[in-house]
């Protein structure tokens, strides 16, 4: 694995590379790794020649300045697993390096998606989001891109900032890994305690009754009851909602000829856990 720090060193390495060498494939990450990265990484391994991993913690796309502060950060533990992975490129790049002053001041038309569920919640989070990954786009220029389906909204916004800048990219939507309680895996989890984390499996168990009883009841009593027990089992709910999988549009029902996804943001411990589930 060769590793850059810097913009220019990587953009020459990348265009030396004769075209001969194929498809270039990007897995942006903000370090902290764990099985949910690597599954994008061994997908982005199948699909192409060139595999490209950044670790870069987004000054832009945290709106709280403790989370930022509190990021965990094991870049050590990282680089081996990214090795073990078979990742040929790993760009980490430092504040400076990314934002030159000039960097910083765009603004992107992400239209309703800024206003709903983590754009509502999260001022300034999903422009930092855009702001990041259209840098790195510009850098690297792959041709396919990794998501995961744990960020269902960024995996949205990104598509839409893609449109509106006109990269060459196509994205590529890798399924949302869980531990085995069913927590879905996050950096974050490492800052919960050993309750907290047993606790935090509630979200999932709470999703999937949605899932379960969504043809029987209306989701708005479903959704008070899934708040309810969460809110009994010490969280703090920011949002439940459904909303359409392909434009995430916000629904009040289920409709069962819409593929639809029932979206959560709940806090224990001081930690904020974001999951999701496809209905049907
Ligand atoms: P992050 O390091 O949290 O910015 O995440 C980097 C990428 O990994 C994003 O595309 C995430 O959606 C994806 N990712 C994070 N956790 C998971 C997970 N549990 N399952 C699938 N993808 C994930």
């Amino acid at each position: 694995m060769i590793i850059f720090k810097t913009t220019e060193n990587l953009r020459e390495y990348l265009k030396d590379k004769p075209a001969s060498q194929g498809v270039v494939g990007f897995v942006p990450t903000m370090g902290a790794l764990h099985r949910g990265h690597l599954s994008l990484v061994n997908l982005c391994r199948q699909q192409n020649t060139l595999t490209v991993v950044s670790i870069f913690v987004n000054p832009l796309q945290f709106n709280q300045k403790s989370d930022f502060d509190n990021y965990p950060s094991t870049i050590e533990k990282d680089m081996e697993m990214l090795i073990g992975a078979g990742v040929d490129v790993l760009f980490l790049p430092s504040e400076k390096e990314m934002y030159p002053d000039e960097n910083k001041k765009v603004t992107y038309d992400l239209g309703y998606l800024d206003q709903i569920l983590e754009g509502a919640q999260r001022p300034g989070h999903f422009q930092g989001v855009a702001r990041v990954v259209d840098l790195l786009l510009q850098i690297v220029q792959p041709d396919n891109l990794y998501l995961g389906q744990k960020d269902f909204q960024q995996i949205k916004v990104i598509q839409r900032m893609i449109k509106l800048k006109g990269h060459h990219t196509k994205v590529v939507e890798a399924p949302l890994v869980r531990e085995e309680s069913g927590l879905a895996m996050s950096s974050r989890n490492e800052r919960l305690s050993g309750t907290g984390r047993k606790k935090a499996a509630i979200i999932y168990k709470n999703l999937k009754t949605i899932k379960e009883e969504i043809n029987e009841f209306p989701f708005s009593s479903l959704r008070k009851k899934a708040i309810d027990d969460l809110r009994k089992n010490g969280f703090k709910v920011d949002y439940i909602e459904l909303a359409t999988q392909k434009d995430l549009k916000l629904l009040n029902d289920f409709d069962n000829k819409i593929p639809s996804r029932v979206l959560v943001a709940a806090w224990i411990e001081s930690v904020r856990l974001i999951d999701n589930i496809p209905i049907p």
